[in-house]
């Protein structure tokens, strides 16, 4: 996919997100790897209103060289990317179960959602919980390292997730599954529930 190509690609799936109401306002983010660096989502922008023209351009060693100033939330993605090679897009979203998955104080932080369907064990696996920091806090981007290099999804603690993808469609469809099964789980708790078990989910991964 040429530079045009990805620069309407990222708007689109932007408007898309925006309004199914994955993230409100101007919260959340999109990156993609280009040839020669990466497009990133500005600052204060609404995912709802972007403009292909106006995508911030990064440079291969993260320098801004296009567009407006990238989103104040950049040190997420690049640490994706540093963390894992094959990373071709991230993208973060404050999508509201996800969000209210990473407030609730008895989940298993090395493992946050139980194996409900098969798509999310295929799509997403295991989840840590990233604990919480103040936004703009650097040592966010340290923490999440900690577990980039064995996750391409991790779940920030009152906060929401951060998933990397081969590609846009692959990172959007795997951050799109975490939220639906973020949503299953908050239906289903207190229900006697059947997960898959842990010969299931061994014969997916
Ligand atoms: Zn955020």
């Amino acid at each position: 996919m040429n530079e045009a190509k990805v620069r309407e690609a990222i708007c689109e799936i932007g408007a898309s997100i925006f309004e199914r109401g994955l993230t409100a306002g101007s919260s959340g983010n999109i990156s993609v790897r280009v040839a020669d660096g990466w497009l990133m989502t500005p600052t204060n922008a609404s995912l709802g209103r972007l403009d292909p023209a106006r995508l911030s351009k990064l440079d291969d060693s993260g320098r801004p060289i296009g567009g407006d100033a990238p989103t104040k939330e950049s040190f997420l993605h690049r640490v994706m990317y540093e963390e894992r090679g094959d990373t071709g897009a991230v993208v973060h979203l404050h999508s509201t179960h996800s969000v209210a998955v990473s407030c609730l104080s008895d989940v298993d932080p090395h493992d946050v959602l139980p194996p409900i369907t098969a798509y999310y064990v295929m799509r997403v696996g295991r989840l840590p919980l990233v604990p919480y920091f103040r936004p703009g806090d650097l040592a966010l981007a340290e923490a999440v390292r900690d577990f980039a290099g064995k996750h391409h999804a991790v779940l920030l603690a009152n906060h929401g997730p951060v998933v990397a993808g081969s590609s846009l469609d692959a990172a959007v469809n795997a951050v799109e599954e975490l939220e639906e099964t973020a949503k299953l789980y908050l239906l289903l708790r207190g229900a006697k529930t059947r997960f898959l078990t842990p010969q299931q989910v061994k014969e997916l991964q």
